[in-house]
């Protein structure tokens, strides 16, 4: 029976999405912006008021429904590794956290409590190794943190970029950080990534591949300079000049500009090579100022 629910709920639901896209498809050719959007809004309100009516209407459903969903997660969990529980593990990792540092560092949790001033504004990948308040030590209110796939800085493109823009500008205007630190890293999925574009450019991917050719100055330069190295080598070259592209799309932001001219902010480049157990720092101007090694 529970299967003949959940089934049911499945079905309304595809129905239901499927419906909204069908009208996002037929009218989005002549339509303006905003009204796609207050389709897209009537669309998610009518899925969800569907899965309402149905939950509703079979008594005891949403139980089963819940019941359901618990399987296919273990299920999945199953297969994934045995014996993993993603919840367990939040748990005791919250519990953790708050004996041994929330508890213990109370006058910092105080103090943060009133808000915040770092003196950081960390740009680091997505990768799962490199961590920035991991690698870098970095306590709750020092570092405020963008991560993205190769820790990306794009240039000022408030269409097309705004999230990293909008986390440029707080952290600038509002915070007033010092420091805007770019982090990459070695054996970088991105860098190998946006290495492997071919030069017709031609994208296998719907984000991924857009994304990292940000970076694409830095792999040309590496190309030109480094072009009779094998392709890791190159790569691990690429890691360190995509950093200067960011450092370089930085100066795109007028109110970066501003405050390094004014020299209440300064713009630093790193590599963190986990395979050395090893980290780099640099200045902006990477050719003239000398690097030190951690
Ligand atoms: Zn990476």
């Amino acid at each position: 029976m529970y299967n003949n629910c959940y089934a049911s709920i499945r079905t309304s639901l595809r129905i239901l999405l499927k419906f909204g896209f069908d009208l996002v498809k037929t009218f989005s050719e002549n339509s303006m912006i905003l009204q796609k959007e207050e389709m897209a809004i009537e669309i998610y309100e009518e899925a969800i008021a569907g899965l309402n009516k149905l939950l509703s209407e079979k008594g005891g459903l949403e139980v089963a429904a819940a019941e359901k969903i618990k399987q296919l997660t273990a299920e999945l969990e199953g297969a994934a590794g045995k014996g993993f529980d993603p919840v367990e593990r939040i748990r005791t990792g919250f519990e953790i956290f708050k004996k041994e540092k929330y508890e213990k560092d109370s006058d910092l949790y105080e103090k943060l409590k009133t808000g915040q001033s770092p003196k950081f504004l960390v740009f680091a990948c997505s990768d799962s190794r490199v961590c920035p308040s991991h690698i870098l030590n970095f306590q709750p209110g020092e570092a405020f943190v963008v991560r993205n796939i190769a820790n990306m800085v794009p240039p000022y493109d408030p269409s097309k970029y705004s999230g990293v823009g909008a986390a440029i500008e707080y952290a600038v205007l509002h915070l007033k950080v010092e420091n805007i630190l770019v982090i990459g890293h070695s054996c970088c999925g991105g860098i190998k990534g946006l290495m492997s574009i071919p030069d017709d450019g031609t994208t296998q991917s719907d984000f991924i591949e857009d994304w990292v050719k940000i970076g694409k100055s830095a792999k040309a330069k590496v190309k030109a300079e480094c072009g009779d190295l094998d392709f890791n080598a190159q790569c691990r070259h690429l890691e360190k000049e995509a950093v200067n592209a960011s450092l370089g799309n930085l100066l795109t932001y007028q109110f970066v500009r501003e405050a390094v001219v004014n020299k209440s902010l300064s713009l630093k480049g790193g590599h963190y090579d986990f395979v050395k157990g090893s980290f780099e720092l640099w200045n902006l101007d990477y050719n003239l100022s000398p690097s030190s090694r951690v």
